[in-house]
């Protein structure tokens, strides 16, 4: 009896502890790692996101870790930054586009280049796409956008909501957005 009560206290203990810790700490459903609550959706923008069941958006940081890109199952991969080089050119199926983060850049022209890739890629329902820039942030999520944009025939603000969706900090810059816009207006005419 006398040993039953002190194990019941020590359960009772512990169930206290744990409840509390999950409180403020969650297990990252992407690396595993315990994390605090607070942090968790700072600590996912390390993590690709899913933007569809075969697409993902994300930083250079995923494109150097192929366990990570295995885990997703990824299979091609849209490296939309000049300065970010192809890492396993024989694991992968790459496409680069030379492109800078910079709003007066014409990044209109690597438009149909980039959509092209992810058709294809779609397509052959052999594995998953990865597109990447340096965060994940301007470059990688306007060339999703333009395809958002020309094959599902959303509007500029529809394509941004739905990216936003699957990753928040996305932000194309200013002169990017001007020019999603201006696409937009020939794609949707036609
Ligand atoms: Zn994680």
């Amino acid at each position: 009896m006398k040993k039953n009560g002190k194990n019941n206290k020590k359960d009772k203990d512990n169930k206290t502890k744990t409840n509390n810790n999950k409180d403020i700490e969650v297990r990252c459903p992407f690396c595993g790692n315990i994390i605090e609550k607070k942090e968790l959706n700072s600590h996912m923008e390390i993590h690709p996101s899913k933007v569809f069941d075969w697409l993902y958006i994300g930083g250079y940081n995923t494109a150097t870790k192929k366990s990570d890109l295995e885990k997703i199952n990824i299979k091609y991969i849209l490296n939309c930054a000049s300065e970010c080089i192809n890492l396993f050119e024989n694991d992968f199926k790459y496409c680069k586009l030379d492109i800078k983060d910079l709003p007066n850049f014409n990044i209109e022209e690597y438009f149909s280049q980039g959509i092209e890739f992810l058709k294809n890629s779609k397509n052959n329902n052999d594995g998953n796409v990865f597109v990447h820039c340096q965060l994940g942030k301007s470059r990688s999520a306007a060339i999703i956008m333009a395809y958002m944009i020309s094959e599902m025939k959303l509007n500029t603000n529809e394509a941004y909501k739905l990216l936003k969706k699957a990753r928040s900090k996305i932000m194309p810059n200013l002169g990017f957005m001007n020019q999603l816009r201006e696409y937009e207006k020939k794609i949707l005419v036609e």
